[in-house]
């Protein structure tokens, strides 16, 4: 199976192509001018796959970084069947009018379905599970599962908006391999999911992690999945952020993290090294700072991110059903194959 995590400048695009062809996409990259821009970036990797059609769309939530280049998208490839947690629940002019107008005629050549927690998503050669949507959690541990997780005494609640939670969040496993994307599913959430029981268990592989944000990531979740690579999907000054890095780069067996970008917010005090990151900035600085910077206050008076016009690079994840996976930085090709623990 190949996974593409596709760079969408801080928002979130991951496709999944198992050996038997029929695909997953999971959310389709952030508002930009016209939307074609992480549209673009989508079909490339759909081309790279050799797939013409999306068999399967999952939009996490209702934020323009997960559902902004969708209309485009839709003109450019299509989707068969499109899957999300219901209403947005988070007023708001733009996803208020994509919901209620836009989405109901882009589905209605396809299948719309809303899923909740335990829910699986038949895709040939995969087993997909629902493990979070529109607020509620899996209740019911997988075979096997359900052990205590040491790490809900130590919980710190987190602040969140009101769509993040509803993050619709999937544990995907190809024969051995096994790996977990919940969207941008807070830290609040996490602990309703992952404690006081872990009903999940390991995995080899985490994606997403909320961009990489703090208010997500907590111990209960990144420590107790027990990844073994984790894969950011970070903006240049979106996440990778010191609280969220330390936790990562504490993670008990933890081997390699991976970023969608470069982030000021981690300075060399925490970034990961530049091999394992798949974009920069146009604007190179003669050297990384050793502190991270601020993140600014958000609004109207915020400095602009650093901007990212030039090549925009995927990570590709190559597993094998026995376990093995090969994680590719399209950039400068830089490889790693971690062989099946089992
Ligand atoms: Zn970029
Ligand atoms: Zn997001």
């Amino acid at each position: 199976m190949d996974i593409y995590v596709i760079d969408v400048e801080g928002g979130n695009s991951v496709l999944f192509v198992p050996p038997s062809g029929e695909s997953v996409l999971i959310d389709t990259g952030n508002v930009a001018p016209g939307n074609v821009r992480d549209a673009g970036r989508i079909l490339a990797a759909a081309k790279d796959a050799g797939i013409t059609r999306i068999d399967h769309l999952i939009i996490t939530h209702w934020h323009g970084d997960h559902f902004g280049g969708l209309t485009e998208l839709a003109k450019l490839i299509p989707i068969k069947q499109f899957i999300d947690h219901g209403p947005n629940v988070q007023p708001g002019p733009v996803p208020d009018e994509f919901v209620q107008k836009t989405y109901p005629a882009l589905y209605a050549d396809a299948t719309h379905r809303v899923v909740k927690p335990g829910d699986t998503i038949p895709v040939a050669g995969l087993n997909w599970v629902v493990v979070s949507s529109a607020g509620e959690v899996l209740k019911t541990p997988f075979r096997g599962e359900g052990k205590h997780n040491p790490y809900c005494a130590s919980y710190k609640p987190g602040e969140n908006n009101a769509e993040d939670p509803q993050s619709v969040g999937s544990y995907i496993t190809f024969g051995k391999f096994r790996t977990v994307h919940l969207g941008d599913l807070t830290k609040n959430k996490e602990f309703e999911l992952m404690c006081p029981n872990n009903p999940i268990g390991t995995v080899d592989l985490l994606l997403g992690l909320h961009h990489g944000v703090s208010s997500s990531n907590s111990p209960v979740i990144v420590y107790a999945l027990h990844p073994r690579v984790a894969i950011i999907n970070n903006g240049t000054r979106k996440g990778g952020d010191p609280e969220t890095m330390q936790t990562i780069h504490s993670s008990p067996g933890l081997e390699d993290l991976w970023q969608m970008h470069f982030s000021l917010l981690s300075g060399q005090e925490y970034t990961t090294p530049g091999m394992f990151i798949a974009n920069t900035i146009d604007d190179q600085q003669p050297s990384m700072p050793i502190q991270p910077m601020e993140a600014p206050t958000p609004g109207p008076g915020a400095p602009p991110a650093p901007q990212h016009n030039g090549t925009a690079y995927w990570i590709k994840v190559s597993a094998q059903q026995g376990g093995a996976f090969t994680v590719t930085n399209a950039r400068n090709g830089f490889s790693k194959t971690y062989q099946s623990g089992e």
